[in-house]
């Protein structure tokens, strides 16, 4: 199949959270699959690596291009790339106004005030990256920034071109609670007649809603894990968004995320001290151990737990657990290791623990991936409370490292990790811990197990090697979604 993977980021390009890792992670293992992928994203320039222009190759493809956005037009080009180790095309759109800036989304925290009208040049932009590169048979759209563009092609393109009109169309949400939601007089950007205006389509308690918009116009709707579909049909976990996503039955399909195991995996990353396997776990993880230690300051103790977080410092993360049972944790003896940026008062309380823990308590408020592997390697627990999590990453990251996670169980928590009980131990599944309801007491129960199992070191090992034996891969991941390909292009294929 020839497939258009649409992403506001893409690693290791430009990344914000887990969509940069899966944009990129699939397209990989789409193309090992045997399929034709190209990749389309803003280029950014301020965002790319040292030495990405001779590193990736990038230079000018294709015309130059020019779209309506609202009642003004806007012109943009296009450059190409190349994905390190792939045969994935890259199209990065070039649009100096919108995309040369300091960060994606935000400057200090506060979303630009353009960023529909930016996003609206986005979709538009990929619709003419359609013309000028396809045919494609699929276009796969993800989250808010490229929601509008399934209604541009069911509403516009496919009048237009007959080898638009058999295009399947895919929308991933992998995370409900951004959405894309602009005042009304935003849908005249979008270049769409007002008839789309409407609660059953593109309206959203009287905003214009981008998510709302992919979710209605896309041939099949995917999110990021099967339990995570389901809650978001609920009021519960479905930000107001329950009834349109439930409305799309059987066209609404979970599929987990997989891990991009050539960059995080043990045996090959090339950020930690010492590769290691579940063989060697036992002997080559405590050298880990001791160089996070000396790396953010702790005290080198081998036997003292180092428990971690790597995360955006937010409520979705948990962080107000945290907080609340801040003085509970420290009254263990263990070491404690935070890694992330957010909300200010997330970051304030975590550097002030390190102040007055030192030595004891690592906070590292910045963006950092070659630490975040660092962390990976060379803690034993992984905190991961979210209140609620379409997917998570870190807990299967954690999980091939050896490092024990301690989840919520809902959305992809619940669906990767295995809490420990006489019986998964007995079966061999237990991969780690978990708590069921979203407070404090059950949150410390479970964190007051897990330290009590990491003292009983043969049942610890067997938890870590059940863990890092699992096939967290891509593979079974893509196949799913080639069945989701499938369905969507089936949609446009004339009975016979
Ligand atoms: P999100 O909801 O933020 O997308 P995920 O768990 O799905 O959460 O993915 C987050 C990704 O971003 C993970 O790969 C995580 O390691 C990474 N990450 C988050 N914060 C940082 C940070 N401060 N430094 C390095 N990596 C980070």
């Amino acid at each position: 199949m020839k497939i258009l993977m649409t992403a506001s980021e893409a690693v290791p390009f430009a990344k914000t959270g887990g969509l940069a890792d899966v944009a990129t992670a699939l397209s990989r293992a789409l193309e090992q699959d045997g399929h034709d992928i190209t990749l389309v994203m803003p280029h950014y320039p301020q965002l790319l690596p040292h030495g990405s222009r001779q590193r990736f190759q990038i230079e000018p493809i294709g015309d130059e291009f020019t779209v309506p956005v609202g009642p003004r037009k806007s012109s943009g080009s296009f450059l190409k790339a190349r994905l390190p180790d792939s045969n994935i095309q890259v199209i990065l759109v070039d649009q100096p106004d919108y995309f040369d800036r300091p960060s994606p989304y935000v400057y200090e925290n506060i979303p630009y005030e353009d960023n529909c009208e930016r996003f609206v040049f986005f979709s538009r932009a990929i619709v003419a990256a359609i013309k000028q590169f396809g045919p494609f048979d699929i276009v796969h759209a993800n989250d808010w920034q490229t929601g509008l563009l399934p209604a541009l092609i069911d509403i516009e393109a496919r009048k237009h071109s007959p080898e638009i009109r058999r295009i399947g169309t895919v929308f991933t949400i992998h995370n409900l609670a951004f959405q894309g939601r602009f005042w009304h007089w935003d849908m005249v950007l979008t270049g769409l007649d007002w008839k789309y205006f409407n609660w059953k389509q593109m309206e959203f308690f009287g905003d214009l809603n981008l998510l709302k918009t992919g979710i209605v116009f896309a041939d099949m709707v995917t999110t990021v894990s099967p339990t995570y579909a389901r809650e978001i049909q609920t009021p519960d976990f479905g930000w107001g968004l329950d009834p349109a996503l439930s409305g799309r039955g059987n066209s609404l399909v979970g599929i987990l995320n997989g891990v991009d195991t050539e960059v995080w995996h043990p045996e090959v990353d090339r950020f930690i001290k010492v590769n290691y396997t579940a063989d060697d776990v036992a002997e080559k993880k405590p050298i880990c151990k001791a160089d996070l230690q000396k790396a953010v300051g702790l005290q080198q103790k081998p036997d003292v737990p180092i428990i971690a977080m790597i995360s955006r410092m937010s409520q979705q993360k948990g962080f107000d657990l945290l907080q609340k049972a801040g003085d509970r944790l420290l009254s263990n003896d263990a070491q404690f290791v935070f890694l992330g940026t957010g909300e200010r008062p997330f970051e304030q309380f975590v550097k002030e623990l390190a102040q007055t823990h030192p030595g004891r308590v690592a906070s590292m408020i910045r963006f950092d991936e070659e630490l975040a592997h660092k962390i990976e390697a060379g803690s034993d627990l992984f905190l991961m409370p979210s209140e609620f999590e379409p997917c998570g990453l870190n807990q299967m990251y954690s999980m091939l490292y050896g490092t024990v996670p301690l989840v919520h169980a809902v959305g992809g928590l619940a669906d990767s990790v295995v809490p420990m009980t006489g019986d998964t131990l007995r079966e061999g599944t237990a991969t780690g811990f978990s708590f069921q309801r979203y407070s404090c007491e059950a949150f410390l129960e479970a964190f007051e197990a897990a330290l009590r199992t990491y003292r009983d070191k043969e049942t610890w090992l067997e938890l870590q090697k059940n863990g890092m034996l699992q096939d967290l891969s891509w593979s079974n991941s893509a196949r799913n979604y080639v069945q989701v390909y499938q369905r969507a292009l089936e949609k446009h294929t004339p009975e016979v």
